[in-house]
């Protein structure tokens, strides 16, 4: 069953006095459930040790009350209550033979522990980096500093009663006091604690020390550290003192768990990052330490992971983001059936959620996060009612895709066409813009599923009228017919159509992923989108040749992307391209030749030479088929209709796909609308 090649990523491994059963390593991640979600938090973790990863981590935890990243609910292990319902988590890990790590934490001047109404703690006060609260951090004293390693301590001591495998200190991300004190731009303290490297470093040497006396005999005491920080100018650099952090504690630590800071480039998506790009900053790492050593790429190829353990890069291969979208990854490696992996498309739209404090999703794996809400499994599906039911799917992008995977593994009869040439959807065309190519993994993944599927039959270049749904004569149909770009400029700011937009110059987003592309010449991109496909358009014109100016009413470029972590890549990638930047600005009327814009905050106007305008306002769903439809299915022609995806409502991916599933897992359980 296993392709021997890949019997090296089953070795167990010795990790202090623990022992991994094999190299795949769920590394912490934020999945912004915490203490209020802990049935959540166990069915998400519970999901990845069944799939087989060896070791399953749970996220940052902290230690006291000086620390929390409220409103991110973080799990929290400041004092006993906590053993009891952290122990659950354990358990549901457990009882697959993953071993369970937790990483605890203190986030220093980067919470603002508004919890408890504390005062966050710096080396040297300073406001709090995530966040904006009018809260500085104060100093930590000498005192503190003694409460600090007691409370390091009791956090470890806690989660080696709550059943922990593998405890960790938290160095890494610009989101730990740890690393506070090691950088000299928030370390000013002129005692033992600060200045020089030895005293820098000292306390996480004190920290490590004191966490491998308390529970060392039995854990494997992990630290997470980031071997470079790339927001420059910084001393933490892989040359630098990154590099002089292992080689002075190397052997200290059980494991080191080394990355990247800050999380904008550990995450880094795929639109900037390609798989395996922390391998320059952390492969010293494993020459200058006797320690197993683990860390993250992005990975999803057996063939890749294989290859970061032979060139002795790394012993474990950490995921987040790949054991989100596939929690069962190991396993498909294990059994041969790589060809099942569901690939991360590095799109993060996982990141999203988690920064806008609500529960993790994943545009490939929609049970990611409804473990338990939804009690959806990431591999098994509830079994047809009747395998004899037949369902057409019209529409063939990731909500039509992902209900026709649903209902053709749940066993029913699945029909699905589209009127296109090619499967996927919008993501035909967006996977061919600049940047977006790993996106095609949506549809790549399900296609060959279907394609596999006795029971399913389809039917490209079909467009379908109402009458020929009907004639189809299937039990149940889905509407997943997407949504277009508008044309007329209609948006957040614009509750009618912009003066000009029926202008020849004027384009609108359809037109550039139909390839109707100005050849050069000035062109303004107007974005009230504010997600990629403005930033990716102007992207596409700059590279044809274009003097490109994007204009948008929000306060940055591409303002969803700040939660995508992408905010800080776009707009350096806009600059390299030598794209213009105009925020806060409201296109009111186009012209030959121009546009006239307006400043939000004064309404002060300016004009902006534009040979040719693209609008990129927002998606208008194509439901016309649906409407129809429902007039069918009152005159009795049909028994059912749901709409979903884009049809429904136009959005993120991850939203089609869930749809999707919702559908699919639905059908038979629930009456559908419509
Ligand atoms: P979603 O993101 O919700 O999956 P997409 O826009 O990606 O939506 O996909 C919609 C798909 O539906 C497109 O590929 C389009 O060609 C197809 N489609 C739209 N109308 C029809 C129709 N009447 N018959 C068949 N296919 C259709
Ligand atoms: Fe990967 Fe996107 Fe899923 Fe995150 S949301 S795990 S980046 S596919």
């Amino acid at each position: 069953m296993r392709d021997p090649r890949y019997d090296i990523l089953f070795e167990p491994l010795q990790i202090g006095p623990v022992r991994t059963k094999n190299r795949f390593y769920v590394v912490p991640h934020a999945t912004a459930m915490g203490m209020p979600a802990l049935d959540e938090m166990i069915a998400f973790r519970k999901a990845r040790a069944e799939g087989g990863w060896g070791v399953v981590c749970l996220e940052e935890t902290m230690i006291h009350e000086t620390s929390d990243h409220a409103p991110l609910p973080d799990p929290r292990m400041y004092n006993d209550k906590y053993i009891e319902p952290l122990s659950r988590v354990v358990a549901a890990v457990k009882e697959y033979g993953a071993l369970a790590g937790i990483e605890l934490a203190h986030a220093g001047a980067s919470g603002p522990a508004i919890n408890h109404r504390e005062h966050p703690l710096s080396p040297t006060g300073k406001f709090p980096h995530y966040f904006i609260n009018p809260i500085s951090a104060r100093t930590i004293d000498r005192q503190d500093i003694t409460n600090f390693r007691q409370w390091y301590r009791d956090a470890a001591l806690r989660a080696r009663k709550a059943g922990f495998d593998i405890i960790y200190v938290y160095c890494a991300h610009n989101l730990s006091l740890l690393q506070d004190f090691l950088d000299t731009r928030t370390n000013k303290r002129t005692d033992e604690y600060g200045g020089v490297f030895e005293n820098r470093v000292r306390l996480l040497r004190e920290t490590l020390s004191d966490v491998k006396d308390a529970v060392g005999d039995t854990c494997a005491v992990a630290v997470r550290f980031a071997v470079e920080d790339r927001r420059r100018p910084s001393n933490i650099t892989a040359l630098e003192d990154g590099r002089r952090v292992v080689e002075a504690l190397a052997d200290v630590p059980d494991l080191w768990d080394v990355n990247v800071s800050d999380w904008a480039w550990d995450s880094g998506s795929s639109r900037f990052f390609e798989e395996g790009q922390q391998e320059p900053f952390i492969d010293f790492v494993k020459k200058v330490t006797n320690k197993p050593v683990v860390g993250v790429g992005r990975f999803t190829s057996p063939d890749a992971m294989v290859s970061q353990i032979k060139r002795g890069v790394l012993d474990l291969i950490g995921a987040a983001r790949p054991s989100i979208a596939d929690p069962f990854l190991p396993n498909k490696i294990d059994t041969g059936r790589h060809d099942d992996i569901r690939e991360c498309i590095g799109c993060n739209a996982c990141t999203a959620e988690v920064m806008t404090y609500s529960r993790i999703r994943c545009t490939q794996n929609p049970s990611a996060g409804e473990e338990h809400v939804n009690g959806w499994h990431p591999e098994n599906v509830p079994e047809a009612h009747d395998p004899d039911a037949s369902i057409l799917v019209v529409g063939g992008g990731p909500a039509g895709l992902e209900a026709a995977h649903t209902l053709a593994k749940r066993g029913y009869q699945v029909s699905i066409a589209d009127a296109g040439s090619e499967w996927g959807g919008r993501l035909v065309r967006e996977r061919r813009m600049p940047r977006l190519s790993a996106w095609g993994r949506v549809v790549d993944y399900r296609v060959s599923q279907l394609q596999t599927m006795p029971n399913v039959n389809m039917y490209l270049e079909s467009p379908l009228n109402a009458d020929d749904v009907v004639g189809f004569g299937a039990d149940h149909i889905i509407i997943a017919t997407g949504a277009k770009w508008r044309g007329e400029g209609v948006g957040r700011h614009h509750d009618e159509p912009i003066t000009g937009h029926d202008l020849p110059h004027v384009l609108c987003a359809e037109d550039i992923l139909n390839d109707n592309v100005p050849s050069g010449g000035s062109v303004v991109v107007y974005d009230e989108d504010y997600y990629y496909m403005a930033a990716v358009i102007a992207d596409r014109l700059a590279k044809a040749g274009c003097k490109v100016t994007y204009v948008t009413t929000a306060s940055d470029p591409s303002p969803w992307t700040h939660n995508t972590l992408e905010l800080v890549h776009v707009i350096n990638s806009m600059n390299e391209a030598g794209i213009a930047i105009v925020v806060g600005t409201m296109i009111t009327s186009i012209d030959e030749g121009l546009v006239t814009a307006s400043r939000l905050l004064d309404g002060v106007e300016s004009r902006i030479d534009a040979d040719t305008v693209v609008l990129v306002t927002g998606q208008i769903s194509d439901d016309e088929l649906y409407q129809e439809l429902v007039a069918k299915r009152q005159a009795g022609l049909i028994r059912s209709v749901e709409r979903i995806g884009d049809c429904l409502g136009a959005g993120q991916i991850a939203q089609a796909t869930y749809d999707g599933r919702k559908a699919g897992i639905r059908f038979g359980e629930l009456t559908p609308t419509g």
